[in-house]
This record gives C-alpha cells, sequence and structure tokens, in this order.
C-alpha cells in the first residue's frame, strides 16, 4: 500500500509532543480548577444568588469544558500512536477507508475519515 502520510518516525515524534503538550496543558487546568474550588469554599458562594458566584460557576463550566476535551484529544493521540505502532495509522476506525492526508495533516489524531466525522 502506498503511504501518502508522513513518516512514521516523524508522526511519532509530532504526536508524542502533542501529547506533551496536551499533559501541560490538563496540569494547568487541573491547577486552575484546584484555585477555583478553592476560592469558591472562602467566600462561600451561593451559584445563583450571588454575582461572584455566577462568575466562578461560569470558570469552572469553561474549564471544565476545556478538560474534557483537552482529556478527549490525549485519548486520541494515545490511540494514533498506537495505530501507528501497529500500522494502522491513518485507517478510518469506523468505515475502515483511508484517512485523507489533508485531514491527517491538519489533525495528526483524526480517528475518522471526514465522511464519519461529519456523520457523527
Ligand atoms: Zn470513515
Amino acid at each position: 500500500m502506498a503511504k501518502r502520510v508522513p513518516d512514521a518516525s516523524a508522526l511519532e515524534e509530532l504526536l508524542t509532543a502533542e501529547r506533551v503538550s496536551t499533559l501541560r496543558q490538563i496540569a494547568a487546568l487541573t491547577r486552575d480548577w484546584d484555585g477555583l474550588v478553592e476560592s469558591s469554599a472562602d467566600i462561600g458562594v451561593d451559584d445563583e444568588h450571588d454575582p461572584e458566584g455566577a462568575t466562578l460557576a461560569f470558570e469552572r463550566s469553561q474549564i471544565d469544558g476545556l478538560l474534557s476535551r483537552a482529556h478527549e484529544h490525549l485519548t486520541d493521540l494515545d490511540s494514533a500512536l498506537e495505530a501507528l505502532r501497529a500500522g494502522t495509522y491513518g485507517t478510518c476506525e469506523r468505515c475502515g477507508d483511508p484517512i485523507a492526508p489533508e485531514r491527517l495533516t491538519a489533525r495528526p489524531a483524526a480517528r475518522t475519515c471526514i465522511r464519519c466525522a461529519a456523520a457523527r
């Protein structure tokens, strides 16, 4: 099978680097989260009636969203690395078709082809 994707070692490097920065992001977000939990405990805010509580609740949901996206991304990176080692990298995990190289260049951790991603 002709490989149009970048070579495996370059990819592994790319994915590993992205994994490290994602882990750093998770660590930073977790620190922010802990800080917020602490500050809301300090003032004993009432999320619904205290304007400060509403801000904190908003920030918490922001961080929560970012954290779950970062965790998802980490899972994608891990499975991409696994697929790379198994030699199945660049294959859509839904339909088994090859994932377009342009898509892999833009999102090296993509697990599905553009068609399956759109159908989700
Ligand atoms: Zn597909």
